[in-house]
């Protein structure tokens, strides 16, 4: 009859609208071979970026940051740390205690930073950090106290010691003018100088590296650190010997390796899929730091706003009708994406999240959202823990073991935040590394504590020399 004929053509159209969409997440899902893959390329840029010969041509830049060794428990005092390049902007005093009952006691303030001054001229960004300081001693009556200052910086610098740092370029939503090849310690004590107070910066400190060290500090075995928040990136204890960019071959250095952009020569183009690619290209930094854009916070939200957005063009999502709302660069934000992929979450929850957005969906729309998310989230927690399988492995060579522990200290929004990340980037390290055992330990508020904690190594060091 013609209503069965009916019944089988809206079946078939469903089915067939299934299958496209399949298909279409289909491009993000790894098989184990090409993770492996991933894991192995990223063995190779580690290589070239420290080498002597293929570093400048290297897209993985595996800088030198001139921390030398993990804190031992002797560190003390009170330090000033600031904490730009993460989700907040914040400045913080820490004390630390040594001796029997260590201890750290921190207070801080978050500060906004206007996206007209992120993207505005470098003495604006600086003259409002400097504000921010300024505001804050007065916060804590500490008007005319000097204090060492612990800068962590979370963009990529080429150190030439603690206490200087070249920025080589912006990331994530950061474009200020004339700081791109400026060392910004210096930027900052110039903005010190003009409002006419004194603080002495001592070093200047990449979040991973904070991070590595706040975990050090609890578990010696840490000699890691991740951050998988707003950007991506990685740092470890690496041999001297193996760093050919430094001079000396004894003891271990810390390097920032600068993961984020693992990709920039073309190194990921088949696993990239087109969504990638629109993300990239309408990005403040288009070819640059391409695996942070499939791995990290600021950019999960944008690949899943260009499936949608490519969903509902093919009459698949909502409707057919492209809002407003999906138009908008920026609308999901990692919390978003978090509280969608909850799994307590009922579809109805999903639905008036969505609605919060600003997108009317029907409850078949919230199932493919949802979906969405969680393929995008998947493939970036793989990725992330394919990386961090070849950093381990390497670790384990280094020390010529069959079998290693290892902790590695984790921070950032995306680790802390979302339900399944930590979970598939644990168990894809597992596979794919599995001569190591990992251990991951987050590192509550890393980036500042460990500012302050390689403020005091240094302090101790330049003390030694005077
Ligand atoms: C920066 C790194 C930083 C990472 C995490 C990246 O965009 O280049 O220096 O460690 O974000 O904040
Ligand atoms: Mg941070």
């Amino acid at each position: 009859s013609k209503g069965a004929a009916m019944v089988t053509a809206v079946a078939y159209r469903l089915a067939d609208q299934r299958r496209q969409i399949t298909e279409t997440l289909d491009e993000f899902r790894l098989t184990n071979d090409q993770l492996l893959e991933v894991k192995k390329r990223m063995r190779t840029e580690i290589q070239n970026g420290l080498g002597k010969k293929t570093h400048d041509s290297a897209t993985v830049k595996m800088w030198p940051t001139y921390v030398r060794s993990t804190p031992d428990g002797s560190e003390k005092g009170d330090f000033l740390a600031l904490d730009l390049g993460g989700t907040n902007f914040r400045v913080l005093l820490v004390k630390i205690r040594s001796g029997k009952r260590r201890t750290v006691e921190m207070h801080n303030k978050i500060y906004a930073i206007p996206m007209e001054v992120m993207q505005g001229t470098g003495e604006e960004l600086f003259d409002h950090i400097v504000q921010c300081i300024s505001d804050f001693l007065d916060y804590m009556g500490m008007k005319n106290t000097r204090l060492p200052l612990g800068f962590t910086f979370s963009f990529p610098c080429r150190q030439t010691s603690l206490d200087a740092g070249i920025l080589v370029t912006w990331t994530k939503g950061f474009k200020a003018t004339d700081c791109e090849g400026e060392d910004v310690v210096g930027l900052l004590r110039e903005g010190i100088k003009r409002r006419e107070f004194d603080l002495d910066v001592v070093a200047v400190v990449n979040d991973t590296v904070g991070t590595m060290m706040t975990c050090a500090y609890e578990e010696a075995t840490c000699e890691v650190g991740l951050i998988a928040g707003t950007g991506s990136n990685a740092c470890y204890m690496e041999e001297m010997r193996n760093i050919e960019t430094v001079e000396g071959d004894v003891g271990r250095m810390c390097v920032n390796m600068e993961w984020g952009a693992f990709g920039d020569n073309g190194c990921l183009d088949d696993i990239r899929t087109e969504y990638d690619r629109a993300v990239d290209d309408l990005s403040l930094n288009p070819g640059k730091q391409r695996y942070e854009k499939m791995c990290s916070g600021m950019y999960l939200g944008e690949i899943v706003r260009n499936i949608l957005i490519d969903l509902t063009k093919r009459g698949f999502l909502f409707r057919g009708q492209i809002s407003e709302t999906l138009k908008t660069r920026g609308i999901f934000e990692t919390k978003f994406l978090s509280q969608i992929e909850s799994d307590r979450l009922a579809l109805l929850q999903v639905r008036s999240i969505l609605q919060q957005l600003g997108l009317d969906s029907t409850c078949d729309d919230s199932i493919i959202v949802k979906e969405v998310c969680g393929t995008v989230s998947h493939r970036a927690a793989q990725l992330c823990g394919a990386g961090m399988a070849a950093v381990v492995d390497k670790i384990r060579e280094n020390r010529g073991l069959d079998q290693m522990d290892i902790t590695v200290g984790v921070d950032g929004t995306l680790y802390k935040l979302h339900p399944h990340f930590s979970g598939i980037m644990n168990q894809t390290v597992k596979e794919l590394a599995p001569k190591c055992n990992v251990n991951f330990f987050l590192s509550e508020d890393g980036s500042g504590k460990g500012a302050a904690l390689i403020t005091a190594v240094g302090c101790r060091m330049f003390s030694h020399i005077k």
